[in-house]
């Protein structure tokens, strides 16, 4: 049994002759899933009714229920979806001017335990399948047409790798949803063994690099995962990954009153953003986590004198607006359920 979402388009002729099935049939069961986008074989009208049963059986649609829905002021909506086994997720949906952004989650909790996310406050829970991950799309995609998805929901796309990288390429693939590759972002914590597999997919996804602090002082204080592969590794391999697939890689570094968000951490994360060749950087205001209300957005000053010294320093940066935060739907902010608990 192989969940029909976790199957390439590609894959389809041999995964029917494999189960006895002509392949033939590719065509019409592509054309179903991703045109008509059923959500049960019964509604694959154009397969006959006991191709339809055998599909069922041996490449079932992957079952999710829409647990709840929280919506913000400002439009972004907030998905809880449930699998088979009762674990559930968090998407969230962004509508901007001509843009529908999608984040999607890659895992149930987190185990990177990064201090200022809500994510990973109570551990990693298990990781989600390419089904399930393609699951959220399907999900999203009922409320507008997905322009671009963002891999910043919960859990770390690195730590959980094969399973995101083949439900990316399924929503990427031209006889499948046929989202353009350059629409899709992976954000990694700084998980250094992805950087050489993904440059070596040859498929051009966006990466972020949640960088967060200038030095491995800071950042080994609420990033565990720099314990394990400091800055000075992360960034060489960021620029590594740069020079191999002329990609450039856009770092996030959520400003935290009084803890990052000084002048002399802006100059500090301008010399080393730019050891990588192109690096871009985007800053996040923080969004405040009950886990940790010691944790403060610093004012918008201090986030517009830290961007202009980006800037003066010839580091291309924005400042992001943080969204969604009275659904509780904005970054850092997704849990396992609505309700926290
Ligand atoms: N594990 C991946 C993707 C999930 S997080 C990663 O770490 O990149 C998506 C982004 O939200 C990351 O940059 C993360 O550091 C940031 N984030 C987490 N908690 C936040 C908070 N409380 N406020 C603002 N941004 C936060």
């Amino acid at each position: 049994m192989r969940p029909a979402w976790s199957i390439l388009p590609d894959e389809w002729k041999d995964a029917l002759s494999e189960k006895g099935l002509r392949p033939f049939r590719a065509a019409q069961i592509l054309q179903s899933l991703y045109r008509d986008y059923i959500e049960k074989w019964d509604d694959a009208t154009t397969l006959p009714k006991e191709l339809r049963q055998q599909m069922q059986e041996e490449f079932p649609i992957t079952k999710t229920e829409l647990s709840d829905v929280a919506e913000s002021a400002d439009g972004v909506k907030k998905l809880l979806i449930s699998f088979a086994d009762g674990a559930s997720v968090e998407t969230v949906l962004i509508p901007a001017t001509g843009r529908f952004t999608q984040c999607i989650s890659t895992q149930v909790g987190c185990a990177m335990g990064c201090e200022f996310c809500a994510s990973g406050a109570s551990g990693l829970d298990r990781s989600l399948t390419a089904d399930e991950i393609v699951s959220q799309y399907m999900f999203g995609r009922k409320f507008g047409q997905i322009t671009n998805i963002v891999v910043m929901g919960m859990g770390e796309p690195f730590a959980n790798y094969d399973e995101t990288i083949r439900a990316l390429k399924l929503i990427n693939a031209g006889k499948g949803p046929n989202l353009g590759a350059r629409h899709i972002t992976i954000s990694t914590c700084g998980v250094v063994p992805g950087f050489e597999r993904l440059s070596q997919e040859g498929i051009q996804f966006e990466l972020s690099v949640s960088l967060h602090a200038p030095n491995n002082e800071l950042r080994s204080q609420i990033m565990p995962v720099n314990r394990r592969w400091p800055i000075e590794e992360l960034l060489e391999t960021c620029a590594a990954y740069t020079q191999k697939t002329k990609r450039a890689i856009t770092f996030e570094y959520t400003l935290v009153k009084g803890f990052n968000d000084s002048l002399q951490c802006a100059r500090e994360l301008a010399r080393r953003v730019k050891s990588v060749p192109m690096a871009k950087v985007n800053l996040i205001p923080l969004s405040p986590v009950s886990h940790r209300p010691d944790f403060k957005t610093p004012s918008q000053e201090t986030m517009l004198a830290f961007l202009d010294v980006l800037m003066k320093n010839g580091v291309q940066t924005m400042l992001r607006r943080s969204r969604g935060s009275d659904a509780s739907a904005a970054c850092g902010q997704l849990r396992r359920r609505l309700i926290e608990g």
